[in-house]
């Protein structure tokens, strides 16, 4: 079922060989029909995740680039709709000419062909990988992932018997009584058996640890020894799953089925995600969402931080809706995240204001870039009606990119992925970086009005990165911390890579924490 975790367990698991020196690659397999997650409302869905190559795509991805510092492309994440769209166009090419196109074997041969190509694309280091998750989403018995499922079979079938492990994710109930209950296991066990898969691993998810008796009972009814059900309890901190699963013996589990060898892991890992806090901020993301899981690598990006400076960071969710700048009166720093449409945005303008001129630090992405630009055309150039062409009638300092105009087709059609900018040396960002070229991740169709640079920089805000003429950051030199991007910087942090413009956040919220609280 969904929500149950088995990104994180697949992501886990990568780590686990990863940490043995494995090179791991990841797939993610969503049944819907869409092609992509780019028209899909996150507050169904969670966040779109956007790759280096412009792909949006399904949040699991970026679990993986984080978990296993790779770089993922659009063909990791396989959909229905992607899977039939081939199909479609090989038939109207006329490369099945003659034959009655099928489900099976045409839409099955094209998921295994999906698969094959994903799992042999190259990884960072110029070579494809040793091991290729594959993670299928949805629910076993549901219509939608039948095929995938079936082509996971096939597969199973064609490829050497040490080459493939069927890893089941299964929640592990508590009952009234406090017991745990392996029915919904052995009754989905049951369900994959009648579709031809049996599992190698089972991972029980629980809200408690699942112990040796109950590893048993699963292990008597399901046909796996018991060293193959791996105890999957909550965690605190998803980062620290993988060293659970490490005690679980899920590795040398996983290596014996593989045929690999059960190298001594590194475990740098470990000791990045298990470092102590020695403070504690407290930050407010204004937003028009309610749901948390719309700005996930934000959420996680201030986590890297947070972790690489021993500082726990508290999120306050805002309504941007129904906001009351007093709320933001004991917040360490402010962040407008990104977002799109009219709702909401008069509250951020108003928050970004409050930290503009309280001295707050100040984290802008996208949409929060493109606000802090109309904040300060309205409130310093006196621009009263600024705006973005995006939110109707008004000045529009924020204008349609160029190459917008006219697009009418919405999937896949935004100024979309990796984008290189060119930094100002001596700035805040640059100093951030530590470097004047830089490369970020990009999703927007708007961006700042070029007739409006000249009188922004004049009144004092300095545009410290650009890609060609665009306008890309932005900065008030005079406060203690105001930085916004047109970019996504969240996109490419990691436990291991914290973000540059979130560690300078994180550090300004702490040094702003300790002046307030001993002024
Ligand atoms: N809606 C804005 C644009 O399209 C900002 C997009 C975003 O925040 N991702 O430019």
């Amino acid at each position: 079922m969904s929500g149950l975790g088995k990104g994180i367990t697949a992501a886990s698991i990568g780590r686990l060989l990863k940490n043995r020196g494995y090179r791991v690659t990841a797939v993610k397999i969503d049944p819907y029909l869409n092609i992509d997650a780019g028209t899909m409302n996150p507050a169904q869905h969670g966040e779109v995740f956007v790759l280096s190559d412009g792909g949006e795509v399904d949040l699991d991805l970026g679990n993986y680039e984080r978990f296993l510092d790779i770089n993922l492309k659009s063909i990791h994440n396989i959909t229905t709709g992607k899977v039939y769209r081939n199909v479609i166009e090989k038939e109207r090419r006329g490369d099945f000419l003659g034959a009655t196109v099928q489900i099976i074997p045409h839409i099955t041969d094209e998921i295994k062909r999906c698969i094959r190509r994903a799992a042999g694309e190259e990884t960072d280091g110029g070579e494809s990988a040793d091991i290729c998750l594959v993670e299928v989403g949805g629910t076993v018995g549901d219509i939608e992932s039948m095929p995938f499922l079936e082509a996971i079979r096939q597969m199973h079938g064609e490829l050497p018997a040490q080459d493939m492990v069927l890893v089941h994710v299964t929640l592990v109930p508590v009952d009234t009584m406090g017991d745990l209950k392996t029915k919904p296991t052995q009754h989905s066990v049951k369900a994959l058996r009648e579709l031809g898969l049996h599992p190698d691993i089972i991972v029980g998810r629980s809200e408690q640890v699942i112990g040796p008796q109950t590893k048993k009972k699963i292990s008597a009814f399901c046909d796996v020894p018991p060293s193959a059900v791996i105890s999957a309890q909550n965690m605190p901190d998803i980062y620290q799953v993988p060293m659970e699963m490490e005690k679980e013996g899920l590795a040398a589990t996983l290596c014996d089925l593989l045929g690999l060898e059960n190298r001594e892991p590194d475990i740098e890992w470990y000791r990045i995600v298990s470092r102590e806090y020695t403070s504690r901020v407290t930050v407010a993301i204004v937003s028009k969402y309610g749901i948390e899981d719309v700005y996930i690598s934000i959420k996680e990006a201030l986590r890297h931080a947070g972790r690489a400076l021993s500082t726990e960071v508290n999120i306050r969710w805002l309504d941007a809706e129904a906001f009351d700048p007093q709320q933001l009166a004991d917040m360490d720093g402010i962040l407008v995240p990104g977002g799109f449409g009219k709702r909401g945005i008069e509250g951020k303008i108003q928050a970004i204001r409050f930290a503009r001129e309280g001295g707050k630090p100040y984290l802008g992405l996208c949409l929060g870039f493109q606000l802090a630009v109309i904040e300060y055309a309205r409130n310093v150039l006196g621009i009263a009606d600024a705006t973005s062409e995006e939110m109707g009638e008004g000045t529009h300092v924020i204008a349609i990119l160029p190459e917008q105009e006219g697009v009418t087709e919405l999937g896949g059609t935004m100024r979309l992925g990796d984008c290189p900018i060119s930094l100002k040396a001596g700035t805040l960002m640059a100093d951030l970086y530590g470097k004047t070229e830089i490369v970020e991740r990009h999703r927007h169709r708007y961006e700042v009005n070029p007739a409006y640079i000249e009188a922004l920089t004049d009144a004092g805000l300095i545009f410290s990165g650009t890609c060609g003429d665009r306008m890309e950051v932005c900065e008030i030199p005079a406060h203690p911390f105001f930085l916004a991007s047109q970019f996504h910087p969240e996109f490419r942090s990691s436990p291991t890579h914290p973000s540059p413009p979130y560690l300078g956040f994180v550090g300004a919220c702490r040094r702003n924490r300790t002046i307030s609280r001993s002024g």
